[in-house]
């Protein structure tokens, strides 16, 4: 990948991607999108349906409940960047449905260049991982989600800090309103947690620390 390619050039080579299997079964390549560079950025696990057919991230149910928490801490979506560990839907036929099917370790790997030119170009203070996927993707190893929620950390990839929460779609699995609840407000926490954290730092003159192998 060019070093000087732009931001929207590399979302360009990454819509020709066919590193991994997934460019078969994805209707396009979902880049991520948002403010650049930005303090914060938000990566998820991958696009689902609604993503994949309109090719922008977290348009879906899950991103109006990630709008919901952003509001929450006092954010809009054009404040951040936001994308994902992987860029094309991961599915499976369920009858007229497309059920999503969570990427491997072979596909989040294939698509982690992708991720280190967005971190690159945007060049973030901190990294939000939503779920465990894209924890795996930033930190350099699985995280437990709910014992590491809320902390800071440092990843083995970038030089960003790390914030692993909830994936929104976890939010709109939860078994009651009341778990709800509890979960987006804790989403909203901790997205608030790492904006006040984000702002004591400094933007890192080499975002990126090591490579995958
Ligand atoms: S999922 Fe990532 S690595 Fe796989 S084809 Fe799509 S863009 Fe390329």
């Amino acid at each position: 990948m060019p070093p000087q390619a732009s931001l929207s050039q590399v979302g360009k080579m990454a819509c020709r991607c066919t590193a991994c299997h997934l460019y078969k079964r994805g209707t396009q390549t979902v880049f991520g999108e948002g403010a650049a560079p930005a303090p914060l950025m938000l990566v998820g696990e991958q696009p689902g349906n609604e993503e994949d057919l309109k090719g922008h991230p977290f348009v879906g149910p899950a991103g109006k409940v990630l709008d919901k928490a952003l509001a929450m801490a006092g954010l809009q979506r054009s404040d951040v960047f936001m994308t994902n560990a992987v860029k094309h839907f991961k599915w499976e036929p369920r009858g007229k449905t497309r059920l999503h099917k969570k990427p491997n370790s072979k596909e989040v790997q294939a698509c982690h260049p992708w991720l280190e030119a967005e971190v690159e170009r945007v060049n973030p203070r901190l990294i939000i991982a939503l779920g465990a996927t894209a924890g795996t993707a930033v930190l350099g190893r699985v995280p437990r989600i709910g014992a590491e929620r809320g902390k800071i950390q440092k990843g083995k990839w970038f030089e960003a800090a790390v914030l692993v929460t909830w994936h929104p779609s976890v939010i709109l699995r939860s078994r009651t309103h009341e778990e709800r609840e509890q979960r987006l407000k804790e989403l909203s926490v901790d997205i608030q947690l790492a904006l006040r954290h984000s702002r004591k730092l400094k933007p890192s003159s080499s975002p990126k620390r090591e490579t995958p192998r």
